[in-house]
């Protein structure tokens, strides 16, 4: 039975929280907002919301099936993702395959240098405060996740990284870095929370190089709803071979 939508919870850059009939389940409403830079570029990109949603059940769905628990129950509509309510933990974890991005402004490592095995790193969950970086030692001293959970959200994104290097592998791109974000459910269990999409991944073309992602909205190199589109489709056919 579909759940009943009720109230706006919150309202994020690319999606809008809906509490549901059932205490235990919120709505999550893909929006075809796009922001960078913490919100000061805004613009469109055309269809991102379903492109959005489609991608990211998919990956939640392959993901379960192969031992990652995660917060999704199912699609009842082409924007909306039906998920189990989580306390979001305020840490999100970034794995790094190849250099790229903040690791190259931050620290001077060339661009596209590898990571073998890969690379993480923690960064507050904070809007106001830009999301900065910080170390196991802020984690613990304030609270934000036991040595337990943070155990299983690494442990977590490491399988998460072995099993969406090879998908990404398979349809001719390269997933060069991720965030992701978890949640403790009613049980205290970790979930893998949020979604998984190009707005929060790096993805470059195997054959040329090319980025496939939100950089190309962050850096206007134009086609940005075409390669939100390509992903999305090359996505699809392969998950309709496997799930
Ligand atoms: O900006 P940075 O290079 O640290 O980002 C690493 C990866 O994490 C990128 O794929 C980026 O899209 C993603 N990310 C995100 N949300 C953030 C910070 C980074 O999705 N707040």
């Amino acid at each position: 039975m579909k759940p009943k939508k009720q109230m706006s919870i919150r309202e994020g850059k690319s999606k809008i929280l809906y509490s549901t009939d059932d205490s235990q389940q919120i709505i999550q409403f893909f929006k075809d907002d796009a922001t960078a830079f913490n919100a000061l570029k805004k613009g469109t990109i055309k269809n991102k919301g379903p492109i959005n949603n489609k991608v990211s059940s998919s990956i939640f769905q392959f993901l379960e099936k192969n031992g990652v628990k995660t917060h999704y129950l199912s699609q009842p509509s082409e924007r909306e993702m039906l998920v189990k309510k989580v306390d979001i933990i305020p840490v999100e974890v970034v794995v790094r395959n190849r250099a790229a991005g903040s690791l190259c402004k931050r620290l001077g490592i060339e661009k596209g240098r590898v990571f073998k095995p890969e690379f993480l790193e923690f960064f507050y969950k904070s809007d106001a405060l830009g999301d900065p970086l910080i170390s196991e030692s802020h984690i613990f001293y304030f609270n934000w996740a036991t040595p337990e959970e943070l155990n299983c959200m690494v442990t977590s994104s490491i399988k998460v990284n072995q099993l969406l290097t090879a998908v990404f592998n398979e349809i001719g791109l390269e997933l060069v870095d991720f965030k992701l974000e978890f949640g403790r459910d009613a049980s205290g269990s970790v979930l893998l929370a949020d979604e998984f999409t190009a707005d929060g991944c790096r993805l470059w073309d195997k054959k040329t190089g090319e980025p496939m992602d939100k950089d190309r909205f962050r850096q206007d190199l134009g086609g940005v709803d075409e390669a939100y589109f390509e992903v999305s489709k090359r996505l699809q056919n392969y998950f309709e071979a496997v799930l």
